[in-house]
């Protein structure tokens, strides 16, 4: 990446709250700064619908808990030079991964048996196909960089992006409690 062109930036979010992207966009005025600087590609930030084939920068928000999430971690993975992990779902599977420690028709069934009064079942479609195990990102994919919280800090994913638009790669060390 280099300072004279502006970085194409592309994010997403898995298994998440878009609370980590509320995060992001709780970065105010610096948006104005960032919109200068950095090219959003494709986001549900943005309308764009399409992953370019190469982006500079990519944010995966959430965990891994579906076919189509890992479909999606894999296809940023090929598309962007540089991949962030982005909270602790994305890093450690962290409130998805609560699943994890039941049987997967068990939670099916609580979700749509048990606690649901009008209707109760499986909807026989549209139901994402769901993965036994909720996974970290770097299960899956490899990862440039770990960014930890609940969600980061707006000043935290600020200090990363500051990084990356001046051409520099971030000290992983800043933003991990521990090494993913
Ligand atoms: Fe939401 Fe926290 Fe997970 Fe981010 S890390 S998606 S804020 S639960």
């Amino acid at each position: 990446m280099s300072e004279a062109h502006k970085i194409t930036l592309a994010t997403a979010w898995l298994d998440g709250c878009s609370g980590c992207h509320m995060s992001f966009l709780d970065l105010d005025q610096r948006l104005i700064e960032l919109a200068e600087k950095v090219d959003v590609v494709y986001s549900p930030i943005v309308d764009t619908k399409e992953l370019p084939p190469v982006v500079d920068v990519g944010i995966l928000e959430g965990a891994v808990s579906t076919e189509e999430d890992l479909h999606k971690a894999r296809m940023f993975r090929g598309r962007c030079q540089f991949l962030i992990s982005l909270g602790d779902c994305a890093v450690s599977g962290n409130v998805p991964s609560m699943r994890n420690t039941f049987d997967l028709d068990d939670v099916l069934d609580r979700a749509f048996v048990e606690n649901v009064q009008a209707q109760p079942g499986r909807p026989s479609e549209s139901l994402p196909t769901l993965l036994r195990t909720v996974l970290p990102i770097h299960h899956v994919v490899q990862v440039d960089l770990f960014v930890q919280g609940c969600p980061p800090s707006a000043d935290t994913i600020w200090q990363v992006l500051t990084e990356l638009m001046a051409g520099n790669t971030p000290d992983p060390t800043q933003f991990t409690r521990f090494g993913a």
